[in-house]
């Protein structure tokens, strides 16, 4: 059995290798304009020179010079961008209007999950995703670290991933379970269960240890008395979990909905908080002084009402729950907190992470500062400015190019033409 599978693997190898092309030779892109991160407007009639899957020159095309043995990509009527980020992702997840939450956790073997996980990495990167934080494999243990190292190997294509592995909740806030189900049955948990100091830091440590990129804690869930959101954690628990995080190198991020969870996650020391729905004026002007990074993941709330609330895109008004996440969105961007674009991708269709671009535009963020928060924004959250992120010379070369112009209409995300991640081109047109 495990000869044959080995055959196949080799059958495989010259399709596999040939779905990239190799990183090795110069390439010249020329798109109509470049949008390079560095300010708002695109420019017409730059080029881009890569090299060993770096970017070594951008400008207009009579600066750059060019070496003979080049390969020219042409990209007549698109624009040329930094690849975009998605920093609220979960691959191990597929939309709940096909599997439940609790149905993809207690029914879905690991093994399967990592399976579509291969999938869900392939058409998030043909979608112009070039890096993703994929915060949490929800119930499937350390498998995104294998994830990780499988794209970073070449064996699966795949966008960057800087990964949470289990993530942290307190003991008997999460799912699926104990509430709901009968009390002499084992279940699997969604993420690390913990309780008191000495826990909290043996967990972070642990996932540390296993590759974790950042540790994700919930610092509410709903839980409460009836199911309401409620706080999870006690301060000292999130202050002990934040500084040994911190103390590995790691960031936090927080799971956040509720303005208490927010409070308590800012006031612990967490450096991005998710979701956000239910935060104050006070509280995001707190996250602002604070340098706190802001995930609206508005198209998880828009996906969640359509499968559970009658909630009809482009026909029914926008329901309560849409409405106060839209309220946080403008109060964060009142508050000027930095806001990184992040989607909850997983609870809605991998690919499709454009969505949310288009939502921060809809609520009135013009294009160009949805852009870099799907950019060089982002990249700062992921303190990775100084290797993607932009177009300037010496950073990888993870580019998009789009029909059209995002930075006049974000709607032209939807579309990209050519993807490339480290120099190698993954779609052309
Ligand atoms: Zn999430």
């Amino acid at each position: 059995m495990r000869r044959w599978f080995a055959a196949l693997l080799i059958a495989l190898l010259p399709i596999l290798a040939s779905a990239a092309e190799p990183a090795s030779t110069s390439i010249l892109l020329v798109p109509d304009r470049v949008w390079t991160a560095d300010g708002d407007a695109s420019h017409v009639g730059w080029v881009v020179l890569v090299r060993d899957g770096r970017i070594s020159a951008v400008g207009p095309a009579a600066s750059v010079k060019v070496p003979t043995d080049a390969q020219r990509i042409e990209l007549p009527g698109t624009t040329l961008t930094p690849g975009l980020i998605d920093l609220h992702s979960h691959v191990l997840l597929h939309p709940y209007n096909e599997t439940s939450w609790n149905d993809q956790v207690l029914k879905e073997a690991v093994p399967y999950r990592v399976l579509e996980a291969a999938n869900h990495a392939r058409d998030t990167l043909m979608a112009g995703f070039t890096a993703l934080r994929d915060l949490g494999t929800e119930g499937a243990g350390y498998a995104d670290v294998s994830i990780r190292k499988a794209i970073d190997d070449g064996t699966i294509i795949g966008p960057r991933l800087f990964i949470a592995t289990r993530a942290i909740v307190a003991t008997g806030s999460y799912g699926p379970g104990p509430r709901g189900f009968r009390d002499d049955i084992d279940l699997p948990t969604g993420a690390q269960e913990v309780s008191g100091v000495d826990n909290v830091i043996a967990a972070v440590r642990e996932q540390a240890g296993h590759g974790a990129d950042w540790i994700k804690v919930y610092t509410d869930y709903r839980w409460g008395p009836g199911g309401v959101s409620q706080t999870t954690f006690t301060a000292a628990e999130l202050k002990a979990l934040v500084d040994a995080a911190h103390v590995s190198g790691r960031p936090v991020s927080a799971h956040a909905s509720t303005d208490a969870g927010m409070r308590m996650a800012i006031d612990a020391g967490i450096d991005s908080i998710e979701h956000g729905y239910g935060g104050s004026v006070d509280t995001f002007k707190r996250m602002h002084d604070r340098g706190v990074a802001y995930i609206p993941t508005l198209t998880a709330v828009e996906s969640t009402e359509t499968y559970f609330n009658h909630y009809v895109p482009g026909q029914s008004q926008p329901t309560p729950k849409m409405l106060e996440s839209q309220q946080a969105f403008r109060r964060a961007r009142e508050a000027g907190v930095r806001i990184g674009n992040g989607s909850d991708v997983g609870v809605f269709r991998h690919g499709d992470n454009a969505r949310e671009l288009l939502w921060m535009a809809k609520l009135g963020m013009p294009a160009p500062q949805v852009l870099h928060a799907a950019t060089d924004v982002a990249a700062r959250v992921l303190h990775q400015e100084s290797n993607f992120g932009r177009i300037a010379p010496g950073l990888r070369a993870d580019l998009v190019a789009f029909q059209g112009d995002p930075a006049s209409d974000i709607a032209a995300t939807i579309h990209p033409v050519l993807v490339m991640k480290d120099g190698r081109v993954y779609r052309r047109p």
